[in-house]
């Protein structure tokens, strides 16, 4: 449509002036053919680029044929074959990119208004009209439907761009969703990396201690696992990974639940508003699922197959306590597990952990103190004023 429309233009463009202006008479009285041909050739129209034909059937098998280089039509609206608006109907289905002349006898205007509505350039009655008319329609129609090609030229080529702008937009959309995915994926197991790991773990730590519910962690390692490179290889050992990533994967089915690979041959789990009992629960399954795995380990020093060392912690998170406490209270429970042998889980011990945040609270709490006292102590030594010092044991007291 754009291509054929811009040949169309291009074409136009150059045969504008009047001896060029190709024009279809369509008309079945040669009486009024022969007044057109007069109006015309006196204004400088060339009679051979002028065409005659005496029906709509005509008319069309004129315009349909191959090469044609009609550029107007003027067309009577009684004709053998067609009578009134269906005449312009008729021919305008096969040629809405030629501009359309109406030449009739009939003189009702409601009939020229509906006719320019619909897309005729105008609207002539027959002995109504010299030449300096004709020629002046002639040449406005022309230059109006040029416009109009123009404008439509424009509009496709604008949803052109548009189409591949948004088709562009779709590729962006897809590719940043793409990175977005690499950017938290572990790209050998294809669970969540070490950097979601630590995005979901303080999202859920600031949340569940405005909960004031607890949050669970678990640490596991591969036992001897560069012991199992070292007898299988590499490649041997990125499966292993992928294995044990899956199994792991399987255990957990909450939405909240996060399996990551913490790095190289360890994984971890954030299990949010999860008690010790369950996290517990979870690990033991965990080890279940290795071990269901049944892959040989011949140089493990503990076991024929592979196996996990596991480190639980579940804590209720404090605003004023970072989350790496929870980590290192898994990655201490997890140390246990080794030295005492590995292939076990240990669970980090509660009330010790609780103590370890009462310590760390009422450790801000004097912080917070002594930075009271700084203040008070500034505001008495540089001023003589009774309120200072009465802001100053307001603050004692406020603490
Ligand atoms: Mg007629």
């Amino acid at each position: 449509m754009y291509k054929e429309n811009s040949a169309l233009l291009s074409n136009q463009k150059n045969n504008f002036s009047t001896e060029h202006v190709q024009i279809l008479i369509i008309e079945d009285d040669y009486e009024d053919v022969e007044i057109l041909k007069t109006l015309l050739s006196q204004h400088k129209y060339s009679l051979e680029r002028i065409t005659h034909a005496q029906s709509i059937g005509e008319g069309i098998a004129c315009l349909q044929s191959p090469g044609h280089n009609i550029q107007l039509v003027i067309l009577d609206l009684s004709l053998p074959d067609a009578q009134g608006l269906d005449t312009y109907h008729s021919i305008y289905a096969h040629c809405s990119k030629i501009p359309i002349i109406i030449h009739s006898g009939n003189i009702d205007e409601s009939i020229a208004i509906e006719a320019v509505q619909r897309g005729a350039q105008d609207y002539l009655v027959k002995g109504k009209f010299d030449g300096h008319l004709l020629s002046r329609t002639i040449r406005y129609g022309l230059e109006r439907h040029q416009q109009f090609l123009e404008l439509q030229c424009e509009k496709q080529k604008l949803q052109t761009v548009t189409a591949a702008l948004m088709a562009s937009n779709q590729q962006l959309e897809a590719m940043n969703q793409m990175l977005g995915q690499l950017a938290i994926i572990d790209e050998l197991t294809q669970i969540h990396n070490r950097r979601r790991f630590d995005e979901v773990l303080w999202t859920e730590w600031r949340r569940l201690a405005r909960e004031e519910s607890p949050l669970s962690l678990i640490m596991c390692d591969v036992d001897n696992f560069k012991a199992y490179n070292d007898a299988y290889g590499h490649p041997a050992g990125d499966r292993c990974l992928q294995q044990v990533a899956t199994a792991i994967s399987n255990v957990v089915h909450r939405p909240a639940d996060l399996v990551a690979r913490y790095g190289g041959e360890e994984f971890a789990l954030i299990l949010p508003n999860t008690d010790l009992k369950g996290v517990t629960r979870i690990a033991k399954e965990i080890q279940d699922a290795v071990q269901k795995l049944n892959l040989r380990h011949n140089t493990s020093k503990i076991s024929d197959q592979v196996t996990l060392s596991l480190g639980v912690a579940s804590m209720i998170p404090h605003q004023n306590v970072a989350p790496g406490q929870l980590i290192e209270s898994a990655d201490r429970a997890l140390y246990k597990a080794k030295t005492l042998g590995r292939n076990q889980m240990q669970v980090s011990l509660p009330d010790l952990e609780s103590a370890i945040i009462e310590v760390r609270k009422a450790s801000q709490k004097a912080k917070e103190f002594c930075q009271s006292l700084k203040l008070a102590h500034y505001s008495l030594t540089h001023s003589k004023r009774l309120e200072k010092s009465q802001r100053c044991q307001t603050a004692q007291l406020g603490w």
